[in-house]
């Protein structure tokens, strides 16, 4: 049985009094969600005062990107044991944004994973297609190659101590979330692919949805039989919504 991991992103946002009312506005509906698995993603700045504020909740801390290195002379990077003296969970690699904005290749995102996995963190490796390669019918074999990337640079194995994240692009901050058949028939192709390699694998791994999800879509998502949770943007920010699908999930 897999549990439910609802997950917000923030990306760049946040101050001070922002990550502390946030915070201290989810912790009764995470408490009360107590099969939900919640997660929050400030940006690296706040996660010292993150961890602080969640201290003694059932939140959990993640990071949105990290370095594959550890240390040493990487300007404006962070890395993974840094992330985990300050008690994070999950890294996202691979957001979408990082592939486009940054330049992340399949290959990057791999090296990545792996850095996270080596500080026994959890990776959430995030996938999924543009709007034109949707348009194209091409959403399988992206997702396909950008788990294959991980798969032979860690191993199939490595998928079962990680989490997946499907986030089609053209649904992440438009309004316009798939239809719950839509995720659903990308998340099961997915574990379809993964059980060719490793069915306790595939059987076994968290697959989120993310891209505009609310409060009101998430039910319908999380009803479905492949959909584990979701990773939330923009709704993340907003303590009713968030709590809102924190609840979905319960
Ligand atoms: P939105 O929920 O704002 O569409 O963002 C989704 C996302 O990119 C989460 O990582």
């Amino acid at each position: 049985m897999r549990q439910t991991l609802v997950m917000g992103n923030w990306k760049l946002n946040g101050s001070k009094v922002m990550v502390s009312e946030l915070i201290s506005a989810l912790k009764a509906p995470a408490a009360e969600a107590a099969n939900v698995a919640v997660t929050v993603c400030p940006p690296v700045l706040f996660l010292a005062q993150a961890e602080t504020e969640l201290a003694g909740s059932n939140i959990a801390l993640g990071a949105q990107d990290a370095d594959v290195n550890t240390s040493g002379a990487f300007t404006g990077e962070n890395s993974p044991a840094m992330y985990r003296e300050f008690g994070v969970k999950y890294v996202l690699v691979g957001h979408s944004e990082r592939r486009t904005l940054h330049g992340e290749s399949d290959a990057m995102v791999a090296a990545k994973f792996a850095a996270v996995q080596e500080q026994q963190l959890v990776p959430v490796l995030c996938i999924g297609e543009t709007l034109e390669q949707f348009e194209a019918g091409d959403t399988q074999s992206v997702v396909e190659r950008q788990l294959q990337a991980v798969i032979e640079q860690c191993g199939i194995a490595a998928l079962g101590k990680a989490v997946i994240a499907y986030e089609p692009v053209w649904a992440i901050g438009t309004g316009k979330t798939a239809t719950p058949e839509i995720a659903q028939s990308v998340h099961s192709a997915i574990r379809a692919f993964l059980a060719k390699q490793d069915a306790d694998v595939a059987a076994g791994v968290q697959i989120l949805y993310g891209g505009s999800v609310k409060g009101d879509s998430a039910a319908g998502l999380f009803a479905m039989a492949d959909i584990d949770g979701a990773l939330v943007g923009g709704a993340a920010l907003n303590a009713d919504e968030f709590a809102a699908i924190i609840k979905a999930g319960a």
